[in-house]
């Protein structure tokens, strides 16, 4: 395949984007090469400034859940901008939305729409805090829940229990409210609550990781962290921005049976635009201004266009019930293929699965946290991306990150897949 066009276009943005890209992981430097620049998508094929037709693996990260310019959410864009596309007054859209969000997730009473899986989290967070008057929150080792500075924290040298920034620009102080353990690992959790059992506003978790690859939760641990915030009065999170309307119509609340408290949205909910959210109880949300003190707002919050992209993905999901069945067999055909070429090859390797997440590893150890997903072997995951996109197939561009099946896959797109694996692995 060639990238020329893919090549130039990329130095062009380089001399005025910061690194040519406006969200780090397209810019390839886990994997090395250049960024492929896409001209369209349909259905599940991405159609490059090269001209090069892409198997997609990613579906925008999630969003493009039902295949790219999927008609129903195109057609609600075009009808409703023709109407006007922003009045910083409410709409009826939004209330229409939020009953239906409401009708197909478990536990929760109302809904508050934002523009991004980074400010519903951020938001989520402040809401835990306001409700609660406790300030510190704990995450897990390699969770991502956006950008905003409590969420961008490692573990400290030598404990666990002390966070560090893991960017420049976020302060110690902010670090000391964000307290880490690792994922899977409840005892360590446990060991927070013991030491800090007065503080703690919330735990924040993805119910299954999908920014470590795809790490389902171990047996019994969400069910801990639910029994542990209910013991010390603390908030439970499910950052559902990736699993929320992919696992199941309710997310992984429904698929794993677990309540949480609140619960964030991004991703899927907005159909391919802007849109972020966050739920909880009637009691929970009545803090939140102008009902109560917690301040949140935003100028394009609810936008009607992305409000109607949202609305029309939601009724397409609702109104299927074959679908989450469907993609979960599908993603276990690309399972089975993949694995059966991996162990013919003799290679170390990890299949982690669960619904329409997946990701490889190349590792003997089972993957089920941060430090084992880092043991992956790198170069090898490198030849692998670079070996399968010269297949025409579109991988996630890092090793810790989740595959997303789109419906549109068909099963001869799934077999060709493990086809061009087995093409390549070879030379892995
Ligand atoms: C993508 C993601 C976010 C951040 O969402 P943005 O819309 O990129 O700000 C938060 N949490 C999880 C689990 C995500 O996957």
């Amino acid at each position: 395949m060639q990238y020329q066009r893919s090549s130039s276009l990329f130095k062009e943005a380089q001399a005025v984007i910061p690194g040519g890209v406006n969200s780090p992981v397209r810019a390839f430097k886990s994997v090395g090469g250049t960024p492929i620049f896409v001209e369209r998508a349909k259905g599940a094929y991405l159609y490059d400034a090269d001209g090069n037709k892409l198997i997609d693996y990613i579906s925008s990260w999630g969003p493009m859940i039902l295949g790219h310019a999927f008609t129903p959410v195109i057609d609600a864009v075009k009808q409703r901008a023709d109407k006007g596309t922003s009045f910083g007054m409410p709409t009826a859209l939004e209330t229409e939305i939020a009953n239906l969000a409401l009708e197909m997730v478990p536990n929760m009473d109302k809904i508050r729409f934002v523009n991004s899986g980074t400010e519903a989290c951020m938001s989520a967070v402040r809401l835990a805090r306001g409700a609660s008057g406790k300030e510190k929150i704990i995450k897990f080792a390699g969770c991502y829940h956006g950008h905003s500075d409590a969420f961008l924290i490692q573990a400290g040298s030598g404990a666990i229990t002390f966070g560090s920034p893991s960017s420049p620009g976020v302060t110690k102080g902010t670090a000391q409210d964000t307290l880490l353990a690792p994922y899977n690992n409840i005892e360590a959790v446990e060991q927070l609550f013991q030491e800090y059992p007065d503080e703690i506003a919330a735990i924040i978790i993805e119910p299954v990781a999908g920014n470590m690859g795809c790490i389902p939760p171990a047996e019994g641990f969400l069910d801990g962290l639910r029994k542990l915030c209910d013991q010390f009065g603390s908030y439970l999170i499910f950052d559902e921005v990736m699993t929320g309307f992919r696992l199941a119509k309710g997310g992984a609340q429904e698929l794993l049976g677990v309540k949480a408290d609140i619960v964030t949205f991004g991703k899927v909910i907005g159909g391919g635009l802007p849109v972020g959210a966050f739920a909880a109880s009637e009691e929970i949300m009545s803090h939140l201004a102008p009902e109560g003190p917690v301040y949140q707002a935003g100028t394009l919050s609810g936008n009607p266009l992305a409000m109607a992209a949202g609305l029309a993905m939601l009724q397409a999901l609702n109104s299927d019930d074959a679908l989450f069945d469907r993609m979960a067999k599908k993603t276990e055909r690309l399972h089975k293929g993949l694995d059966s070429v991996l162990k013919d090859a003799g290679l170390p390797y990890q299949i982690n699965r669960l619904g329409s997440m997946i990701s490889v590893h190349f590792t003997e150890v089972a993957v089920t946290n941060f430090e084992s997903a880092a043991h992956g072997d790198n170069d090898r995951f490198k030849k692998y991306f670079h070996g399968m996109l010269e297949q025409g197939i579109y991988l996630p561009p890092s090793a810790f990150e989740s595959y997303f099946l789109n419906d549109a896959l068909s099963n001869s797109d799934i077999d060709q897949t493990v086809e061009a694996l087995a093409v390549i692995v070879k030379k892995l």
